[in-house]
């Protein structure tokens, strides 16, 4: 069967290239998300060729302070990946002028998807998702997959409002607040993910391969068998894919013909 991590940090794993090949052979489309634009060209290059793995450009809202500086690498970086994260905001700092930093950098990726004609975005929103939300609104970057989500019921609502999708980890599948939120996402808007290797099964790095465990528990939580599930999760996920013009059928290196 066909799998998703929608989000996971191949190029933190202990063995970045060893985790792009499991994923290759497993058949599972796995969005290598980066946190700098400076670190992009490795897992690029490791992506290169790949059937399931893409390369995401991104700018982790942790480390605007440190690595704003590469925004325009960022932009230019766009030209060849359809894939972005992992971006957007993050509010555990208290701090008004780091919050502020943080939102027009995240405008600016945005803003820049959208003058490239769409791209697929994992976005981080943690204590932050009214600001992500209205970051989206204005720019039309694409097609937002907002992970790990932690919000509220009613800011699920409001996301599916302005069309966008979830990717689920390991972690929330095992949480009460993470199931509850869950049950409130509509099934045609959720794909997988790991975040690995930030979540862990036990006391081991999650890698692409235990999103098998999620969909279990979505199987349970939709009254669904776990290939009906995964099946769905699937066909989510090639929609997703194609609403940035990729051919879902047969996709290229990276989603881009020329990269
Ligand atoms: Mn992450």
């Amino acid at each position: 069967m066909i799998r998703v991590d929608a989000h996971c940090h191949v190029d933190l794993m202990a063995d970045p290239a060893r985790c792009v090949e499991a994923a290759e052979a497993a058949r599972i489309y796995t969005i290598a998300v980066t946190n700098a634009p400076s670190v992009f060209e490795h897992t690029h290059a490791l992506c290169v060729g790949k059937r399931y793995v893409r390369a995401a450009v991104g700018l982790h809202p942790e480390l605007v302070h440190s690595h704003g500086g590469e925004l325009g690498l960022l932009v230019e970086q766009l030209k060849r990946t359809r894939y972005v994260g992992e971006v957007g905001l993050d509010y555990v700092t208290g701090d008004t002028p780091a919050r502020s930093r943080q939102r027009s950098a995240f405008a600016e990726i945005a803003a820049a998807c959208g003058r490239a004609g769409g791209r697929v975005l994992s976005i981080h929103s943690r204590r932050a998702v009214p600001d992500v939300l209205a970051i989206l609104r204005e720019a039309s970057p694409g097609t937002a997959i907002l992970h790990w989500f932690s919000g509220t019921r009613r800011q699920v609502d409001e996301a599916v409002g302005i069309g966008c999708f979830f990717s689920v980890n390991p972690a929330m599948a095992a949480s009460r607040a993470g199931r509850a939120l869950l049950a409130a996402m509509p099934r045609d808007r959720v794909v997988t993910e790991t975040d690995g290797p930030f979540v862990c099964i036990g006391t081991r790095p999650a890698g692409p391969d235990d999103v098998r465990g999620v969909v279990q528990a979505l199987g349970e939580l939709w009254g669904a068998t776990e290939t009906e599930a995964g099946a769905a999760v699937a066909h989510t996920f090639k929609r997703i894919v194609s609403s940035c013009g990729e051919p879902s059928s047969n996709p290229p290196t990276n989603g881009l013909s020329h990269a």
